[in-house]
């Protein structure tokens, strides 16, 4: 079966690649998967959400469950120069999911688990490392009432994607990112071992896997704490002119107890102008508010800010009720008279509101379109002269999507992990989730790449207190100086669970050891 890999590897361009995919039907038989393994149908396995690079990998395997996902690391082991990527649903933004000339594992094929468990009277959800979150919520709140503390925006991506970086939302101030309501995985290693792991059981694997970009692990399952759902949702958007009074309140929020604030807080910049993608019209939650610009202070500068929270309630809450909480709440805020957008939906349906977004995106040609995206983590005591220099500056235009800016609490993430983050308790997530139609008639993206690198310049120049969030670095250099004094931990953490180097080879952190 060895023969099969290498000859794979080696000679690639085999004249018929019928005779690849036959080739993949005995090395499937060979390592008596229960699964499939394609050699020609790979496409799927050589894209990202990102689209700024195209690379093929050997095959594309469909693991049926974790026994599978071992077999194939084992035998990845066994080649000489082998890798595995785990792709979750491919929405990274650099490659990070591929595998040049290597096996791409998909792991929405692996089997459905689901099953709710009740430990000391707390509720958790047994899900598959392939499930996506979107699946998760639903049969969480249909079949239970209950569903996950914590979220990203967006949930069409999986748990073990989500895990494996952190995943971020509003939640995350109350209950940590997605990493902190996780307490116990099943991990394949990078020896094509199966674990079990969580705080007390192989806690340094259980940790390490966690926002451990896919390097020591696959995770195949994880249970994740459940909370009873809410019925109903207030969801609210208040604008701002200036950046200081924006970051005090959206700092007061994120800083209350639980009972005293919203159960979700973000906040976003947009131009002050009336351009569809950027400015006033991409403030409103519903078709029939309109933004009136009268209402702006005149002193507001190229750039105005929106801090957007949510109220859970049940429908057993009178309205007024929810209205007298509400208004307690933002009658603590300095917001702009009057620039106020209220909506109330279902919980699935605020979840889900990305949804949306993506079905608009998808028309118009702009979901298949490249997404040169950058995320990071800057701490409070650079935030100021990031916004003037970065939004009231160079991206005074916008970037045609979201520019996210919203504080996150420290503590409230576990430093076991192997996330890192700026130093100091408050730190803001900053989000340019561009989206502009593909080039000729948008921008270039090798042009936004280069103003990411800018933005990053920038900040390593003035010494900032940042860290890329969902990073991405060609060599290791970069990747030491982004882990700083946690590098030597990861690299532990690798020789122990990975010391080949064959999981994940594109984030490109490790090379394969042959
Ligand atoms: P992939 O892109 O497929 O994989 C990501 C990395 O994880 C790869 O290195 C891969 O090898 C590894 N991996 C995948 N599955 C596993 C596994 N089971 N075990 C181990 N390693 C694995 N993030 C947020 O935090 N908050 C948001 O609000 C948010 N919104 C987003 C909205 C959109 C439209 C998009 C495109 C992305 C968003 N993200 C957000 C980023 C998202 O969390 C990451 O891109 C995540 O990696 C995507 O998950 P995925 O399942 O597609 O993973």
């Amino acid at each position: 079966m060895i023969a099969y890999l290498e000859r794979f590897v080696h000679g690639n361009d085999v004249e018929s690649r019928q005779n690849d995919n036959d080739d993949g039907k005995d090395f499937c038989d060979a390592l008596d998967l229960q699964g499939s393994i394609d050699c020609v149908a790979t496409g799927l396995a050589g894209k990202d959400f990102g689209g700024l690079r195209s690379i093929k990998p050997l095959a594309l395997i469909r693991p049926a469950g974790t026994d599978d996902v071992a077999r194939v690391v084992k035998a990845a082991a066994r080649s000489s120069n082998l890798t595995v990527a785990a792709r979750g649903n491919g929405h990274s933004i650099n490659g990070q999911a591929m595998a040049d000339r290597g096996l791409v594992l998909d792991m929405r094929s692996i089997e459905d688990v689901f099953e709710v468990v009740v430990v000391n009277g707390t509720a958790y959800v047994d899900v598959s490392g392939g499930a996506l979150w979107e699946d998760v919520l639903k049969r969480c709140v249909s079949g239970f009432g209950l569903a996950p503390r914590s979220w990203t925006d967006y949930l069409s991506l999986t748990v073990g994607g989500t895990l494996s970086n952190a995943g971020v939302s509003g939640q995350t101030f109350r209950y940590g990112p997605q990493t902190s309501n996780v307490t116990e995985l099943e991990v394949v290693t990078g020896k094509g071992e199966i674990f079990v792991c969580s705080e007390t059981e192989n806690s340094e694997l259980f940790f390490g896997a966690l926002g451990g970009l896919g390097q020591f692990g696959i995770i195949t399952r994880a249970r994740i704490l459940l909370q009873p759902a809410p019925d109903m949702v207030r969801w609210i958007r208040v604008v701002y002119s200036e950046f200081e009074e924006f970051t005090r309140d959206a700092e007061f929020l994120v800083t209350q107890q639980d009972g005293d604030s919203f159960d979700y807080v973000e906040g976003f910049v947009f131009v002050n102008s009336d351009d569809p993608a950027n400015g006033w019209p991409s403030v409103p939650l519903d078709s029939n508010h309109g933004f009136d610009p009268t209402r702006i202070p005149k002193t507001a500068g190229s750039v105005l800010y929106c801090i957007e929270v949510a109220l859970h309630y049940r429908n057993t809450v009178h309205p007024s009720t929810v209205d007298v909480v509400v208004d307690g709440l933002l009658g603590r805020l300095g917001f702009v008279e009057n620039l106020k957008f209220e909506l109330d939906l279902s919980y699935m349906e605020f979840l889900l509101r990305v949804k949306h977004a993506e079905e608009h995106a998808r028309t118009h040609g702009l979901w298949d379109a490249p997404h040169p995206w950058l995320n990071m983590f800057v701490s409070k005591s650079d935030i100021d002269e990031f916004d003037r220099a970065v939004f009231k500056n160079k991206l005074k235009g916008g970037v045609g999507g979201p520019m996210l800016i919203y504080p996150l609490l420290r503590s409230m993430w576990d430093t076991r992990t192997s996330v890192v983050l700026p130093e100091g308790e408050i730190f803001y997530i900053v989000a340019l989730l561009r989206s502009n139609l593909p080039y000729p008639k948008g921008p270039s993206p090798e042009k936004l790449v280069a103003q990411n690198h800018e933005v990053i310049q920038y900040c390593i120049e003035n010494g900032f207190d940042f860290k890329l969030y969902l990073p991405h670095y060609e060599i290791q250099e970069g990747w030491k100086r982004h882990f700083g004094n946690q590098w030597t931990r990861f690299v532990e953490r690798k020789a122990n669970f990975d010391p080949l180097a064959i999981l994940a080879p594109g984030q490109k952190i490790f090379s394969r050891i042959h």
